[in-house]
């Protein structure tokens, strides 16, 4: 999988793209990230954004710059099997089948990050863009809903995640999860506070795997 990101902001990418899973990932080749920033596109001596017409106190993104930098990032794409989302908190909900349709149906996604009080809509209007969100609440900007798509849908590719880390999605798992030591000493910090004991739930030791299952099921 190929991912597109429009955004102002591609340092913010940095980090979390070079650590663990995905870090991996992009290493073996499974998958690769590019950005195109529309500031790339700006005139001399002019902003990335501009007043919003009918008033309002939030900047709004210029379209021709953003029209500029996907045409350079669709230009790159020479499969059909192309996906362009736009992310809006008020967009179609992101979750686990969308994340295994995108791996299964595309080899490239642009996603396009906006800022401020959005992206002028007539980027939406003009390339009929899927508008998706993470969820009900509103971020200042679309770099985090594109981290956690890539991530989500890189899961989703075989021979990203390692046999330890085997897709969650589709065996039994829980969030209550142990390891060593069997039992914790812990004593709250304060004074007068009392040490108290934590044990591994029994079951867990018992080597019982049919046990162990319905365990998780349970819970
Ligand atoms: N004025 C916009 C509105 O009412 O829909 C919100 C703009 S928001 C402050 C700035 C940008 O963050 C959006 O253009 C979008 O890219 C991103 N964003 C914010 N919340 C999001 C969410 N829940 N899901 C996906 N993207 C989100």
């Amino acid at each position: 999988m190929r991912f597109h990101i429009i955004t102002i902001f591609p340092e913010m990418f940095d980090s979390y793209l070079k650590e663990s899973i995905v870090g991996r990932a992009i290493k073996n080749k499974l998958i690769s990230i590019k950005f195109y920033n529309p500031m790339d596109f700006c005139e001399p001596k002019r902003r990335v954004d501009d007043r919003p017409y009918g008033g309002g106190p939030g900047m709004v993104l210029r379209p021709e710059l953003f029209l500029k930098a996907i045409a350079s990032a669709v230009r790159k794409i020479k499969s059909k099997k192309i996906k362009i989302i736009l992310f809006s908190p008020s967009g179609k909900k992101f979750d686990t089948n969308y994340a295994k349709k995108s791996a299964k149906n595309y080899t490239d996604m642009v996603m396009i990050s906006g800022r401020y009080e959005g992206i002028d809509a007539r980027v939406q209007k003009i390339l009929h863009a899927e508008q998706v969100s993470i969820g009900d609440y509103v971020l200042t900007g679309g770099e985090i809903p594109a981290m956690v798509l890539i991530d989500s849908i890189s899961r989703q590719i075989p021979g990203v995640l390692g046999k330890y880390e085997s897709l969650e999605e589709e065996r039994i798992s829980t969030s209550e999860v142990y390891t060593r030591p069997e039992i914790l000493n812990y004593t709250p910090p304060g004074r007068g506070k009392k040490l108290k004991i934590y044990r591994v739930p029994k079951v867990l030791l018992s080597g019982n795997h049919k046990k162990i299952e319905e365990w998780k099921k349970h819970k």
